[in-house]
């Protein structure tokens, strides 16, 4: 049984019956129709195989950018297999702008818009102007344009209609030559006369400093999402706690930091076993090695029933748990 340690950033020991990379639709097809249980995986960087998998797991490879441009925008169209912070890379480079706030997040260009990730004040919804794909059902090629793809705060089409029923091959973005800088996230503010290259630089530079390299200590990003609660809700909570951060989301409902939530509870260097909430991040659950996917869902299972209890707050994770079968809810 292949390891898949390796295949996703949180490493906890894991394998699966087969791991087979695929760089075009037809080898994908085919090796899918190999097995009854597949999993399809870009970097592994939101994604954590908690057990044995019993299946096979498939790896997006279908690579390539191709650039045109317009008065207006530079287009790109990229292969889902494509490395995110490569192509935000070659994009700076080229003086082609925009995506620069979301450096060095890691995983595939195919994962991006289905979380529609986002760091340092940009989601990259604002860029993409198509996902295409193929659907499983009847192999059918199909182009959706941004307002087609639902996007939200870490969501869109992708985790609700058309959860595992597609593969993404390409992405699609415009990056309008006229594009403002964005420096509304704190240490960005600070840059002096900022420019796309500067916020390139300085984000990988406190991505570095603020986040554990999954390198050193196995992790994948933030493990939950930041709540989004009524406005009562927040009020009350805020009566409590006057130092509760809040973020309004259009007019009905406030973002609260879960990173605050879990900091409140103490949780910021506890551990079970290899598992640690980082003590400079408690958003982020670690292996410190040799962790196992049971000691993960205990310290998951334990935060997410404190912030119940204390705030009455749901926790969502944000990463895909997946276990023997596939998907599973924590
Ligand atoms: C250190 C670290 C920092 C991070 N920081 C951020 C951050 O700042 N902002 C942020 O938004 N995220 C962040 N993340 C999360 C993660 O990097 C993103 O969610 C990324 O887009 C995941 O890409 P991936 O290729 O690794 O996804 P994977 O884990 O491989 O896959 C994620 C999901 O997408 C599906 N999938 C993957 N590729 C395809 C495809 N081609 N077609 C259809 N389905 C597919 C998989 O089946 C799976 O369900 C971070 C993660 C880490 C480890």
């Amino acid at each position: 049984m292949p390891s898949l340690q390796s295949y996703h950033t949180f490493g906890l020991s894991a394998s699966s019956q087969q791991i087979t990379p695929f760089s075009d639709i037809t080898s994908f097809f085919a090796a899918r129709s190999q097995y009854t249980s597949n999993y399809l995986l870009g970097g592994g960087s939101n994604t954590i195989f908690l057990k044995d998998f019993e299946g096979q797991v498939l790896i997006n490879r279908i690579l390539g950018i191709e650039h045109t441009e317009t008065a207006k925008a530079h287009e790109l169209r990229v292969g889902a297999g494509e490395n995110w912070h490569e192509l935000v890379a070659t994009c700076v480079k080229n003086g082609w702008y925009g995506l620069e706030n979301l450096a060095l997040i890691p995983g595939s260009v195919g994962a991006c818009p289905i979380q529609n990730i986002g760091a340092y004040g940009v989601e990259v919804e604002t860029f993409i102007s198509s996902v295409e794909g193929v659907a499983f059902s009847d192999k059918a090629h199909f182009e959706l344009s941004a307002q087609q793809c639902q996007f939200g705060y870490r969501d869109s089409v992708f985790k609700h209609d058309l959860a595992g029923e597609t593969l993404i091959t390409h992405v699609n973005f415009s990056l309008p030559k006229q594009n403002e800088v964005v420096t509304t996230y704190g240490e960005l503010a600070a840059l002096e006369s900022p420019t796309p290259d500067k916020i390139f630089e300085e984000v990988i530079r406190i991505r570095k400093a603020k986040l554990p390299d999954p390198a050193q200590f196995g992790n994948a990003g933030s493990f939950f999402k930041n709540p989004i609660i009524e406005n009562h809700h927040y009020a009350v909570l805020s009566n409590k706690y006057n130092d509760v951060p809040g973020y309004a989301v259009g007019t009905d409902h406030t973002k609260v930091p879960a990173a605050w939530l879990i900091d409140k509870l103490g949780f910021k260097g506890r551990a079970i076993n290899g598992v640690r909430c980082h003590p400079t991040q408690p958003l982020v659950l670690t292996n410190t090695g040799g962790a196992t996917g049971k000691d993960l869902v205990s310290l998951a299972r334990e935060i997410m029933l404190s912030v119940q209890g204390r705030f009455s707050i749901t926790l969502e994770p944000e990463v895909r748990l997946v276990g023997k079968e596939g998907l599973i809810e924590l």
